[in-house]
């Protein structure tokens, strides 16, 4: 058994780390109180290659393995700070970009993914509805076959970079079943609705979408015609669970530093506050949190990379991620006593931000559905 990355992959990390330092952590809290998303950061990263992490070079990508997407996720949300990027990008990658490498058509490939690669477009994944959340498959975004085109009609709710996508994969139910478009968002009858107030992640941009008429051409679908949902959403699901989770994990360690930091520097009754076993130990569970979510999360994505099958271990470092990073966010708080309860520290930016782990890509009742369904079959 050998737990090392290579030399290389430590260069990516230390590189990632050091350009979300930074480019991403200076305004991080700014863009948080004002919900802004920063187009010229965004452009600053795709220049340094982390727009196209996963797609493979010939389509302009980086061509990164599954660890190395995971590393470079977890070294920029640890260097930066900044959740809602982090949200942003990697919606970007495994709903947004991934699923047109992996099922687009050479046509759909060659039109998107380059473009996805170097900055000038950004990707988004539509499946959510107002009545469809956790029940993925029971969505009604309905698409009807006209001629050579099929015309969508529906309402997606939750859509990450729905402001700010140029191309959207949406999943809609034509007579076959469940099938996925990659949809130019500038297609007549794709229209961006209410953007969406969040507690956290506040600096990736979230909407509604409504599907008026959308007409799209029938070589727009992702796969094959009615086989989506197994196909692509589950798959895309997979992804969150191992490379956009990643995110969480580097999180976590920005926060224990943070922490550690203050806890030495932070005077009560005449010593560091680090000094009480109270907050030591505080401390040390946060620490041991973090590592087993990190090596939870790197086994069910070497798993993902070797092609094994790692449904169970996906889900339970997806559900141990997404409570032990709030987990960890609290006692950040409770450390930085009532300056942890100010917006001027980062401790309660990460709590907000953490939260959404807990529920995005499956909320943590779905993965212990999925963990009890598997342990117990
Ligand atoms: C910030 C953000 C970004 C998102 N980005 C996207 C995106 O880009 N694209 C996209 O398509 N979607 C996106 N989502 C949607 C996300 O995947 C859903 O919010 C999530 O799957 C939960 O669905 P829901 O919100 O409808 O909650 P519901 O499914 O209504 O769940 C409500 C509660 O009931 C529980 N519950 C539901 N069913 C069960 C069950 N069978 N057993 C036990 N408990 C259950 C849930 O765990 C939860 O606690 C995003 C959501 C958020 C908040």
């Amino acid at each position: 058994m050998d737990f090392s990355i290579t030399p290389e992959q430590q260069a990516l990390y230390d590189s990632m780390k050091r350009l979300a330092a930074d480019v991403l952590a200076p305004g991080a809290a700014e863009r948080d109180k004002s919900g802004t998303w920063d187009r010229a950061i965004w452009q600053k990263l795709a220049d340094n290659g982390v727009a196209g992490m996963p797609i493979p070079e010939e389509y302009g990508g980086s061509g990164g393995s599954v660890i190395d997407c995971c590393l470079a996720n977890e070294a920029l949300a640890e260097g930066g700070h900044d959740g809602g990027f982090g949200l942003s990008l990697g919606a970007h990658w495994v709903i947004g970009a991934v699923p047109i490498w992996l099922h687009g058509s050479e046509e759909l490939k060659r039109r998107w993914l380059p473009g996805l690669c170097d900055g000038t477009y950004m990707g988004a994944w539509a499946s959510t509805e107002p009545e469809a959340g956790s029940d993925a498959g029971s969505f009604r975004t309905t698409a009807t076959r006209d001629g050579d085109d099929y015309v969508l009609n529906g309402t997606k709710i939750f859509i990450t970079n729905g402001p700010i996508a140029d191309v959207c994969n949406v999943l809609a139910r034509t007579d076959k079943g469940p099938t996925a478009f990659c949809v130019d968002t500038t297609t007549p009858g794709f229209v961006v609705g209410r953007e969406l107030d969040k507690m956290g992640c506040r600096s990736s941009p979230t909407a509604e979408i409504h599907l008026q008429d959308c007409r799209v051409p029938v070589s727009s679908i992702l796969g094959v015609e009615g086989e989506a949902l197994w196909s692509i959403a589950f798959e895309c699901f997979d992804w969150e669970r191992t490379v956009m989770i990643a995110g969480a994990v580097g999180g976590m360690r920005a926060t224990i530093d943070d922490t550690i930091r203050y806890a030495k520097q932070r005077e009560q009754f005449g010593k560091p506050i680090a000094h009480f076993q109270a907050v030591a130990h505080k401390i040390a569970q946060m620490e041991m949190n973090y590592h087993a979510c990190r090596n939870a999360v790197y086994k069910a994505a070497w798993l993902k990379q070797e092609g094994r099958e790692h449904q169970l271990e996906a889900s339970m470092a997806k559900a141990m991620t997404g409570e032990l990073s709030v987990q960890n966010a609290l006692e950040a708080i409770q450390i930085h006593g009532g300056y942890g309860y100010l917006r001027d520290f980062p401790a309660e930016r990460a709590l907000r931000d953490a939260k959404l782990g807990s529920i995005g890509g499956g909320t943590t009742e779905i993965q212990k559905m999925i963990i009890s369904r598997i342990v117990l079959a």
